[in-house]
């Protein structure tokens, strides 16, 4: 199993979050988007944890910001996108879109997507947000990180792509199982609110949606995690069936 640690970093501010993911003996461990080293730092002491690896999903400072920190202290090598190799800083391992990999404290060896073991994960392009962001699915540990594609009930900003690129993006995300848990980079579950509170006319799906985050944010944890089923009831970018309903989303 997959042990998920979220880290609310660069708090009041933009929110990010960093996820620590690390395996039920402790012997692997990874900082998917460090985005500020103190916190990360922090918490990775707390769980006696030594990271082996960084994971970005895309190269935005926010994201990438406490890899060469990290790095220094723990020596891991830092993991992204093969096409965006030039853009991360510290890059080191070049992963290819749609190909498996198993999370191993060695290395980080390429698999068949057969595979369905914990620990394999698989690599998904979503180019829209920026060219080459990706996102990383672990099929039996039904976890999906997605970085700024996909937020609660909202969706990252068009910084490098086209609408029909996110709309094209998001629908990959659709076809994951209902049950996946997906943990975005930001915590920006108000941004979203009254845009899916009116669509959905302050629906039970969206009362139910809004309950939960509320009793969580309330006690200091994320809103989330939401399961994809949840996410694809209330997110209006989800939700949008057709390009054209999606493109009236931004009009
Ligand atoms: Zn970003
Ligand atoms: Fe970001």
């Amino acid at each position: 199993m997959l042990n998920i640690e979220t880290v609310l970093c660069r708090a009041g501010s933009m929110n990010n979050y960093s996820y620590i993911i690390f395996s039920e003996d402790n012997s692997v461990c990874a900082v998917i988007d460090p985005s500020e080293a103190f916190p990360i730092i922090s918490r990775l002491k707390q769980l006696n944890l030594i990271p082996q690896y960084i994971f970005n999903t895309h190269h935005h400072f926010d994201h990438t910001d406490a890899n060469a920190e990290l790095k220094n202290l723990y020596n891991c090598k830092v993991v992204a996108n093969i096409n965006d190799s030039s853009r991360i800083p510290e890059f080191e391992i070049g992963i290819i879109p749609d190909k498996c990999y198993k999370l191993s404290p060695k290395e980080l060896s390429p698999i068949s997507c057969m595979d369905k073991s914990s620990l394999s994960f698989q690599i998904i392009d979503v180019s829209a947000h920026t060219q080459g962001h990706i996102l990383y699915y672990f099929p039996n540990d039904k976890a999906l990180f997605t970085g700024d594609t996909l937020f609660n009930l909202c969706i990252g900003g068009l910084f490098e792509g086209t609408p029909e690129q996110m709309f094209n993006s998001l629908q990959k995300i659709k076809e994951l199982p209902d049950d996946t848990l997906f943990y975005p980079g930001h915590e920006y579950t108000a941004h979203g609110v009254s845009e899916a509170y009116t669509l959905l006319n302050g629906n039970q799906d969206i009362q139910n949606y809004l309950q939960k985050a509320q009793n969580r944010l309330q006690k200091g944890l994320p809103a989330g995690p939401y399961s994809l089923k949840e996410e694809k009831k209330c997110n209006p970018y989800l939700r949008a069936k057709s390009l054209n309903d999606f493109l009236n989303l931004f009009s």
